[in-house]
C-alpha cells in the first residue's frame, strides 16, 4: 500500500484510525470470518488471511490441539530414526484424502519450501533410476510459487526474478492459461488447446531426455485466479505423459477443499506425480507444508535413492502437525469441503458471476471458494487501466478500508477466497459491499 501511496500521491482515507504511524493497518483480533484492527473496525477476510484460513478465525479446539502438544512434546525432529505420533498420523490423515496412490508425505514448513523439495526430489529421483540427464523444470509466466530462490525461480513473475538474479539455470517458462487476458480471438476451448501446446514446444525444444517436469497450479491463485479452460489440464497431462515429463501440482492455495474438492488437480480431472501443500492444511494456526509423493516417484526414490539429503528442521513440527491435525477433523466434522462444493460455493458464485454484467467488469470467474473480477475501463477491447498498478489496486483498497472487506488487487482483477465458513448472509454482504464499490 505504501507503493501504490508514492506511485499515486493519495490522498488520506477519511478513516485513518487503526492505522500506524506509517499507515498500515494493525489487525489485531480475528473471529469468523472477520478480523478487527486496533480500532475495533471489523473488516471481512475476503482473502482467509493469505488464502490460509480455511475454517475461519478463533477456532479455539486448533489452538488447544497445538497447546495440547505442545505441553507434551514441544519439538523433536523426524530425522535420523526419529519421528513422533502427530507426523505419522497427521501423514496418514492426508494420504486419506489424497488422490490414489499418494501415500507418502515429506513435511516442510510451508509452501516454498515444499516448492523447493520438489526441484531436490525430483532431480533425486531421475538420477536415481538412471536418468540423471533429467533436470529441466517447465513451468508458466507469471506463475508463483514462493519466495525462496528455488520458488522464486520457479515462478514467473518479472520483478521478482529482477531481484536477485532468477531464475536459476535448468527453468524453462512458458504460456499461462489466461483466456481473458491473452486468448486474443480464441475460444477458452481453442486456447487452452494451445497453451498447452506450448508446454509441448518448451518440452521438445528443450529434449525430453532433459526434461525433469512441470509444474503449475490447477487454479493460478497469486497470479490473478487463473482458471484453465476445460481443455487444458488433460493435454497437459497428456503431452507430459507421452514425453516421460513428471507432472507436479502445486496445491499451497488449492488443496485442501478451496476448489470443492480436496485437491485441485481432482477437480481438473488430473492425475499429477507429486503435490505440494500448505497453507489450508492448518488454516494458518501454525507453519506447515509438505509434497505428498505419489506412487512411482515413492517407488523410485525407496527402491534406488538411497539416502535423501534434504530436510528442514521444522519439518513436520508437533505443533504444526497438531494445528492440521485439528483442521482436518473439523473440516471431516462439518463436512466444509462439501460445504464448498454444493452448498456456500454455488451460493456465492450464483451472485459473483453475474457481477460480469456491470459496465466495469470484463470476466467474473469462480470456481469453489477462488474467484476474481477482471476490470477493465472498455469491455468490448478488454482495454487495460492505465498505470502500474492503479485503479483496481486503489479499489481493492478503498474496498478493504472503507467498506470493511478485504480483497486483494492483481493487476487488473479483483481477487476473492473467503473462508469455508462464510455464511449465506455474509455472503449476501459481500456482495453489495462490491457491487456498491463498482458502482
Ligand atoms: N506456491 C503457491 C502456489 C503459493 O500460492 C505460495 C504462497 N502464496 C507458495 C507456493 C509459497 O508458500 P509459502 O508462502 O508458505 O512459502
Amino acid at each position: 500500500w505504501r507503493h501504490l501511496d508514492a506511485a499515486h500521491h493519495l490522498h488520506p482515507f477519511s478513516d485513518t484510525k487503526g492505522l500506524n504511524a506509517e499507515g498500515v493497518r494493525v489487525i489485531t483480533r480475528a473471529e469468523g470470518v472477520y478480523i478487527f484492527d486496533s480500532e475495533g473496525n471489523r473488516i471481512l477476510d475476503g482473502m482467509s488471511g493469505l488464502w490460509c484460513s480455511a475454517v475461519g478465525h478463533g477456532r479455539h479446539a486448533i489452538v488447544d490441539a497445538i497447546a495440547d502438544q505442545l505441553r507434551q512434546l514441544d519439538y523433536y525432529n523426524t530425522f535420523f530414526k526419529t519421528t513422533h505420533p502427530g507426523a505419522a498420523e497427521l501423514a496418514a490423515a492426508i494420504a486419506q484424502v489424497a488422490p490414489e496412490g499418494f501415500e507418502r508425505v515429506f513435511f516442510t514448513s510451508g509452501g516454498s519450501e515444499a516448492v523447493d523439495t520438489v526441484i531436490r526430489m525430483v532431480r533425486h529421483y531421475w538420477a536415481a533410476v538412471g536418468k540423471p540427464g533429467k533436470h529441466i523444470f517447465i513451468a508458466r509466466k507469471n506463475a508463483y510459487h514462493g519466495s525462496t530462490i528455488g520458488g522464486a525461480s520457479l515462478g514467473g513473475m518479472a520483478p521478482m526474478h529482477a531481484q536477485g538474479g532468477l531464475p536459476i539455470p535448468g527453468i524453462v517458462h512458458v504460456q499461462q492459461p489466461y483466456w481473458w487476458g491473452e486468448g486474443g480471438n480464441m475460444s477458452p476451448e481453442e486456447f487452452g488447446l494451445f497453451a498447452a501446446q506450448e508446454v509441448a514446444r518448451a518440452i521438445d525444444e528443450a529434449g525430453p531426455e532433459n526434461v525433469a517436469a512441470f509444474i503449475g497450479e490447477p487454479i493460478q491463485g497469486a497470479g490473478g485466479v487463473i482458471i484453465p479452460p476445460s481443455t487444458y489440464w488433460p493435454e497437459v497431462q497428456k503431452i507430459c505423459r507421452e514425453r516421460d515429463v513428471l507432472l507436479v501440482s502445486d496445491e499451497v492455495i488449492c488443496g485442501f477443499g478451496r476448489t470443492g474438492e480436496w485437491f485441485g488437480c481432482q477437480h481438473m480431472g488430473v492425475q499429477p506425480d507429486l503435490i505440494t501443500f500448505a497453507k489450508g492444511v492448518t488454516s494458518g494456526y501454525f507453519p506447515l507444508g509438505g509434497v505428498i509423493v505419489g506412487e512411482r516417484v515413492a517407488e523410485g526414490l525407496i527402491e534406488q535413492g538411497g539416502e535423501f539429503h534434504h530436510g528442514y528442521t521444522y519439518s513436520g513440527h508437533p505443533g504444526g502437525c497438531a494445528a492440521a491435525l485439528a483442521t482436518l477433523k473439523i473440516m471431516h466434522e462439518e463436512d466444509l469441503v462439501a460445504r464448498v462444493k454444493c452448498e456456500i460455493g454455488p451460493y456465492l458464485q450464483e451472485r459473483w458471476l453475474p457481477l460480469a454484467n456491470h459496465p466495469l467488469v470484463g470476466e467474473a470467474r469462480m470456481v469453489g471458494l477462488i474467484g476474481a473480477l477482471e476490470l477493465t475501463p472498455h469491455k468490448e477491447t478488454r482495454a487495460k487501466f492505465p498505470g502500474e498498478v492503479g485503479t483496481v489496486g486503489l479499489i481493492a483498497r478503498d474496498i478493504s478500508f472503507r467498506e470493511g472487506l478485504v480483497m486483494r488487487a492483481v493487476r487488473d482483477s479483483l481477487i476473492l477466497a473467503p473462508p469455508f465458513t462464510l455464511s449465506e448472509e455474509e455472503a449476501d454482504d459481500l456482495i453489495a459491499t462490491v457491487g456498491r464499490v463498482l458502482d
